[in-house]
């Protein structure tokens, strides 16, 4: 299939075809007829399976075939992201397919003055990309009127509950105008996120690109028992390894990360920090630096990662599990994205068991246990076999690959070459369904940016806000899957 098999418009081939996609993504192939149609719609999708697509190019079409209602420029979508990465991301597809449009979109996020993100509203949008927080409080300040919207999407809809912007989304969604075409995108679809989709859709078609929670198959797997003082060390000889290239380090805290990336750097590791209370402009100079392997590790806390989009992650290591399980999926599928390969390393302390307990019945599957390292603690010891969660509805995909049982598989050649002899991961426990990727020819969103009707991405994304702040201070709102211990009260918002 062809993007031109799907009806869109020719403004719109011309900037796929320049962005280098050849062939739309099964999550598009699903999703834009279902758009154009003027459905309502939810989507189940990862972020690096070419969603953003999948929505911006149907509203694109949408908005450039039916004339605005009045001559004044209003806001006639609204997409609203967890994070200003995703945001911003988000905004800069808006601009690249929409160049040849005339349409104008804008980015708002906190962490940074509003008065750039007035100006831009003020000269007048059609396509406004917001984080919740900023959103509101452009609304109360009435620097926005949401009674032109046509179309409203909220992407990644699980993350903006786990980060606790539920009320936030609920009143947004009190002002916008009551006939309106809706999307949800989530990469999972937990019951909390079926309610809310039920509260503002209305008889959505469903897309669905990979069996929901499931990890993306291309993306090989293991976890390191160790202890909590050897994880660095571990980390370190890891790293010596030079196929791991560009690695992305997850990191519970943003204290941990900061001093994780200083430890590195102090180790002769290139390596960064990516958090929320990073000021904008150094995450965007952390993260084009990742991008250009200016730097070689980028340790992230959940939330900064949330919307980070570089194609060539080769590993990504989870240097402390998270405690919410969905947030591993969301994690490695950092790698493996627009057609590559990729490997995900976790390292598991004693207090983090229950953590990969919950992320093995989630993932149903056993991750493969690498056993043979010098820092190998005896965690392994009496694994009980994965059981799937009561309340998660069944999956929908063959049962090949669930629960392999086989501890320390061997024979695991492809992907791990990179790590040391002592490597022992599996492939088998990966379900064969296929998973929904860009094509390998995919080029970066950014590569294109110039249109005199658009706003300047690289303006916009000046445009910051607090949901930096959300990560951290504000934290307690956010949801906790497990309360107590570390990264649940203890350490509470120092995501
Ligand atoms: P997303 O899931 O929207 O974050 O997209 C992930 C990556 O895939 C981005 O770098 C996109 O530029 C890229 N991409 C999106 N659609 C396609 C496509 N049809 N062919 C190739 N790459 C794509």
């Amino acid at each position: 299939m062809h993007f031109k098999d799907l009806n869109l418009i020719d403004p719109l081939l011309r900037a796929v075809e320049a962005e280098g996609y050849d062939t739309p993504t099964p999550i598009q192939q699903q999703a834009i007829p279902y758009v154009l149609d003027g459905r309502d719609m939810i989507g189940c999708a990862q972020t690096g399976t070419g969603k953003t697509a999948a929505f911006a190019l149907p509203i694109l079409q949408l908005l450039s075939k039916t004339p605005a209602q009045s001559q004044r420029r209003n806001i006639r979508a609204l997409i609203l992201s967890p994070t200003r990465e995703l945001a911003s991301q988000i905004g800069d597809n808006f601009t690249s397919y929409g160049r040849h449009t005339g349409l104008r979109a804008a980015v708002i996020f906190g962490g940074v003055g509003q008065t750039p993100q007035v100006d831009a509203l003020k000269r007048g949008i059609d396509i406004l990309v917001a984080t919740p927080g900023r959103l509101l409080d452009l609304m109360n300040q009435g620097h926005i009127r949401l009674n032109a919207l046509e179309i409203f999407v909220l992407d990644e809809a699980d993350r903006m509950l786990d980060m606790g912007f539920i009320h936030d989304v609920r009143k947004v969604l009190k002002v916008l105008p009551p006939r309106r075409q809706n999307l949800l995108f989530s990469a999972t679809m937990p019951r909390d996120i079926q309610e809310l989709a039920d509260s503002f859709l209305h008889n959505p078609a469903k897309v669905e690109v990979t069996p929901q929670a499931t990890t993306v198959e291309k993306i090989a797997q293991s976890v390191y028992f160790v202890a909590k003082q050897d994880k660095r060390e571990l980390l370190e000889l890891l790293l010596r390894d030079k196929a791991i290239r560009r690695v992305l380090v997850f990191s519970r805290t943003k204290h941990g990360a900061n001093k994780l990336a200083k430890q590195l750097t102090d180790g002769g590791i290139r390596a960064d920090a990516i958090h929320g209370n990073k000021s904008q402009s150094a995450r965007e100079r952390a993260l084009a630096d990742f991008k250009a392997g200016r730097i070689r590790a980028l340790v992230a806390t959940d939330i900064a990662a949330r919307g980070i989009d570089v194609d060539d992650v080769t590993h990504v290591i989870n240097y402390e599990l998270p405690n919410e399980p969905e947030s591993y999926v969301h994690r490695i599928g950092r790698t493996a994205r627009a057609g590559a390969s990729g490997i995900a390393i976790s390292f598991c302390d004693s207090e983090e068991r229950a953590y990969l307990r919950d992320i093995e019945r989630l993932i149903r599957l056993r991750v493969p246990v690498v056993e043979d390292h010098p820092y190998a603690s005896n965690a392994n010891a009496a694994r009980p076999p994965v059981q799937e969660r009561g309340p998660r509805p069944p999956r929908n995909s063959s049962p090949n690959g669930q629960n392999s049982r086989s501890s320390a598989p061997n024979s695991r050649s492809s992907g791990s070459s990179s790590r040391s002899s002592s490597s022992s991961s599996s492939s088998t426990a990966l379900p064969s369904r296929s998973v929904a990727r860009p094509g390998a020819g995919s080029s970066s969103s950014s590569s294109s940016k110039s249109s005199a009707n658009y706003e300047s991405p690289s303006t916009l994304s000046l445009l910051a806000e607090s949901e930096g702040g959300r990560e951290g201070g504000d934290a307690p709102r956010r949801r906790r899957r497990r309360g107590g211990g570390r990264g649940g009260g203890g350490q509470g918002g120092q995501h």
